[in-house]
Order: C-alpha cells, then sequence, then structure tokens
C-alpha cells in the first residue's frame, strides 16, 4: 500500500540442512519475473546455510538473510555471530527481536535496538519483531506493547532503506492461529501512524509485514489488510510449494 513494496520473507528457525538447498532452488525456479516485479522476496535460513542459499540464489532478486545476530561487529561472544559476518557472506536482511529470541533468549526491546544499529552499521536492513502474547491481548493491552516495542527498539534516523517491521502476535506464532483482519488492521493502523510521524517522512515508506501462521490458503485475506506490506512466515517457509503459494498471493 502507498507506494510500498511488498516483502515476502520465510524464517526457516532452526531447521535445515544442507539437502534443504533444494527448497531455495525450487523457490528461486518457482518465482515467475512478473511476480520479481512486483514484490521483494527474502529466505532467512540458520546461519549455517548461508553462503550456499546465497550462491543457489545468484542471479536471482530473491535476498538471503539471518535470524539473528549479535550487536556488537567482532569480540570475544563465543558462538555469536555479528552483522558484517552475515554482510561478508553476501546476506542483505537480518531478522531483530523474533519473540522465540525473545523468550527464550531473554532479548529485551533495549537489546533489539543494539541489534538494530548492529544491522544498520554493518548495511544489513533489520527486520524488528514486534508483538503481544495472548495474555496482553485478552489484558487489552496489546496495542501498548506493540507500541512500547516499537518505540524502544526502532534506531533513531531509521528509514525504509534499512528498517523492516514485522507485527506477529506471539500466540499465532507456530500456532496456526490468526487475529481476524479486523485485528491485525487496528495493530498495523497503530504502528503506522507512529513511523508516518517519524522525521522526513521517511517512516512513511518503512514496511510493516503482518507473521503468524500465514499459509497459502489465508495469505491473500491476510495480505490484503490495510497497512500489511507483506509477510514473515515460519512454518510454511519450509516447503517450496507452500511459499511460492503465499508470495502467489501478490498475482
Ligand atoms: C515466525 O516464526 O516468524 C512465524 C511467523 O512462524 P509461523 O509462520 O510458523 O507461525
Amino acid at each position: 500500500s502507498e507506494g510500498r513494496r511488498p516483502l515476502v520473507a520465510g524464517n526457516w528457525k532452526m531447521n535445515g540442512l544442507r539437502s534443504s538447498i533444494a527448497t531455495v532452488e525450487a523457490i528461486r525456479d518457482g518465482l515467475s519475473p512478473q511476480l520479481l516485479q512486483d514484490i521483494d522476496v527474502l529466505i532467512c535460513p540458520p546461519a549455517t546455510l548461508i553462503s550456499a542459499c546465497v550462491e543457489a540464489t545468484s542471479g536471482s532478486p530473491i535476498a538471503i538473510g539471518g535470524q539473528n545476530l549479535h550487536a556488537r561487529p567482532n569480540g570475544a561472544f563465543t558462538g555469536s555471530i555479528s552483522a558484517e559476518m552475515f554482510a561478508d557472506l553476501g546476506a542483505s536482511y537480518v531478522i531483530v527481536g523474533h519473540s522465540e529470541r525473545r523468550a527464550y533468549h531473554y532479548e529485551t526491546d533495549d537489546g533489539v535496538h543494539a541489534k538494530a544499529l548492529g544491522a544498520r552499521r554493518a548495511g544489513l536492513r533489520g527486520i524488528i519483531c514486534v508483538g503481544e502474547t495472548m495474555e496482553e491481548r485478552q489484558q487489552g493491552r496489546a496495542l501498548d506493547i506493540v507500541r512500547a516495542q516499537l518505540a524502544i527498539g526502532i534506531p533513531k534516523g531509521a528509514t525504509a532503506e534499512d528498517t523492516v517491521i514485522a507485527y506477529e502476535p506471539v500466540w499465532a506464532i507456530g500456532s496456526g492461529r490468526t487475529p481476524t483482519p479486523k485485528e491485525i488492521a487496528e495493530v498495523h493502523a497503530s504502528l503506522r501512524e507512529m513511523l508516518d510521524k517519524m522525521a522526513g517522512n521517511e517512516g512513511a515508506k518503512i514496511r510493516i509485514l503482518y507473521g503468524g501462521s500465514v499459509k497459502p490458503g489465508n495469505a491473500r485475506e491476510l495480505m490484503s489488510v490495510e497497512n500489511v506490506d507483506g509477510a514473515l512466515v515460519g512454518g510454511a517457509s519450509l516447503v517450496a510449494e507452500d511459499f511460492l503459494g503465499i508470495c502467489r498471493a501478490y498475482e
């Protein structure tokens, strides 16, 4: 909407061995040139597969990204991967603050902010994830929660070039449940309003994705909700035909 180019992004989470490159190849071969004129497509495999995925998609507009990063460029952080390292492999995006990182790795909004700065420093686009739990929604706090997560997480001076937002209700991730279009529209309108108020109208160009149990069967309905500028897809991104079916919601 409003000239924002849709982005369909796949998050493989901790899934995929080298044999899974066949999935990337099938996605690459299944996307028509016409569709790729209209949407951006991104796959975020585990870090171990980034190089192979970059190779498999070279010459195609499909982008490859990381799922998480360390905020610092390098140093004594055993097991961590920096934005510079992802960029060095040819990745162009990185997911920041996914709810699984927040839940299992205790990531805070301040930590998300630091990581988003790290992504920008290395020239990666950060996909900043926000979303409420079911308990928070039932308490009527969904908007307050996601607005606070966005306000703290997003770096000052964020642009559409370096930042994407993903609204992912925690209770919709991997559950097969989704909010109603009306509920999604309410959250996206609220986040949109915050972004639109950012300096220089740049915020108006920043995309807001919806994520949480997006499937081929519901993609068209979810992607047509006002202010939804694409999808962040977990489970359904592991199967080429499912991910392609979601991309084709934009045909
Ligand atoms: C996700 O992990 O970002 C996600 C939205 O997962 P799923 O599509 O499986 O709900």
